[in-house]
């Protein structure tokens, strides 16, 4: 194996330009990093060996022609609720086993539009909801740092797959946390776009309101570069802004100075019970930030408190009529009755987990005649609060940095029986997805158990340049974001 699976998009579209490999000896080289590794990190749910060998010739035979695609010739891994069309889709849920995509995804047709070589579907909490993949039906993840450990979630596939050389870039969704908090965990980039940055056509839907799919990387220049072939208008999907997309990747200058910027840190955001070891990781990654030029402003989000309470009415409340359509009769499994009550009753008591359930009685719940205005609608007011909380801070400063998480990952099983304790985790992710900005995590340490730490860069709508420009200029000054797990 030649040591292609450990480069960035970047660096191999340097390589493949200048003939020194092909797409199909990367292919080659990542499938047998699978193959090495996958036993157990156990990212993939199904790997497309000789549809992506297919792709990789393909992609080589264009770039012979003269093609330079952004992504020409690279394999991608995609978290399995994204519709790829021929291809399964299951939303690691028991209830979708069968199904067979009927059409690709706005991005992933982006993905091939661009040449991306699509390598196969990776595993997640199902329908997205959690924050560890243990609450995934059909496979167990590992954190490639320490297996003992969770990948975060529910993009656990795709940033352990990422981590663990297994790809060289994946797709996530992240509807409360769940691209920011797996790349945190497992020691990768991620972005969450601003809500109608990118298409959510043929993404299976969570919580329509909160959702949006992004890049998991080994840098931020290649969540720059993916980031710019998934953005852009889809009539599709009438919550996608017509808006140019910026050229991200061009336009992340090699300049490492942050003078002029003025970045903020909010009190409130590191909360009591955070771990030491992140705390202090984050605010060194601050004093960094410092010594690049920035200025450090403190800022206020005084009703980020509140953010874990309305996150979780909201979200379940859409995922409750979301899930709705897995009926047994549309979709996967089925199993009969002796009329269409009793085999929807029958196919959602065998086909939903227990947590997937949970949070479609607790919608269900805060949706219904009596409490709706009790929860439901008093959840939307405060979501204009902190939504309010986040303009007004973003009026004295370019971006916000924080912790993505109060403590590294923890071990499988830890958390597993106790969902309150899984949710408050999301405390410092779900705001910004209320708000639907933007935000991106990368690297900015290690605890002493080795496991790696995020930094949670927030930015304004619609301001991914600017949290891209902060995060490269940090990692072009730090070596976090080089160390690899030994697996
Ligand atoms: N951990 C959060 C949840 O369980 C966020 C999930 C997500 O972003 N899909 O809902």
């Amino acid at each position: 194996m030649a040591d292609l699976h450990k480069l960035t998009i970047s660096e191999l579209t340097e390589q493949l330009a200048s003939g020194t490999c092909t797409s199909v000896d990367i292919v080659n080289d990542v499938l047998a990093s699978i193959d090495a590794t996958d036993g157990k990190v156990g990212a993939y749910l199904t790997i497309d060996r000789e549809d992506a060998l297919a792709q990789a010739k393909a992609a080589d035979e264009a770039r012979a022609a003269g093609s330079q695609l952004p992504m020409l010739g690279i394999p991608v891994a995609i978290k399995d609720l994204l519709n790829v069309k021929g291809q399964p889709c299951t939303c690691s849920s028991k209830i979708l086993e069968g199904y067979i995509a009927p059409y690709d995804a706005t991005v992933i047709a982006k993905l091939r539009e661009a040449g991306a070589v699509l390598l196969g579907r990776v595993n997640m909490d199902e329908f997205a909801m959690g924050s560890s993949t243990e609450n995934a039906a059909l496979g167990k993840t590992s954190n490639p740092w320490n297996l003992d450990h969770v990948p975060g979630g529910s993009s656990g596939g795709s940033a352990a797959c990422v981590a663990a050389d297994e790809a060289i870039a994946s797709l996530g969704s992240d509807t409360g946390g769940s691209i920011r908090q797996p790349a945190a965990f497992c020691g990768c980039v991620g972005v969450k776009p601003t809500y109608g940055r990118v298409s959510r056509y043929g993404l299976t839907a969570f919580a329509s309101s909160l959702d949006q799919i992004g890049p998991l990387t080994k840098t931020v220049k290649d969540s720059a570069i993916l980031l710019e072939v998934l953005c852009g208008h889809d009539k599709m999907d009438s919550s996608s802004i017509e808006m140019d997309v910026p050229a991200f990747a061009k336009n992340l200058s090699n300049g490492t100075s942050l003078a002029g910027m003025k970045l903020g840190l909010p009190k409130e955001y590191f909360v009591v019970g955070m771990d030491p070891e992140v705390e202090q990781s984050v605010r060194d990654a601050v004093e960094h930030c410092k010594s690049l030029g920035a200025e450090i402003i403190d800022v206020s989000l005084p009703n980020a408190k509140y953010a874990i309470a309305v996150y979780y009415i909201i979200a379940t409340a859409e995922a409750s009529a979301n899930l709705a359509r897995f009926d047994g009769i549309r979709y996967g499994m089925r199993i009969d009755g002796k009329d269409p009550i009793e085999l929807y009753g029958k196919t959602r008591a065998a086909g939903f987990g227990s947590e997937v359930k949970r949070r479609i009685i607790l919608g269900t719940y805060v949706l219904s005649s009596g409490y709706y205005d009790a929860y439901y609608l008093r959840a939307q007011k405060v979501r204009t609060l902190i939504r309010d909380d986040f303009t007004e801070a973003f009026k004295q400063c370019d971006a916000i940095l924080s912790p993505v998480t109060p403590t590294p990952a923890y071990k499988l099983g830890e958390k597993s029986d106790d969902p309150l304790k899984m949710y408050l985790d999301d405390i410092l992710t779900t705001p910004i997805n209320l708000a639907g900005n933007c935000a991106l995590s990368l690297p900015c340490g290690f605890a002493s158990n080795g496991m790696p730490i995020g930094l949670q860069i927030i930015g304004d709508a619609f301001q991914e340049e600017t949290i891209l420009k902060v995060g490269h200029a940090f990692e072009q000054t730090t070596e976090w974001h080089k160390k690899r797990p030994s697996l």
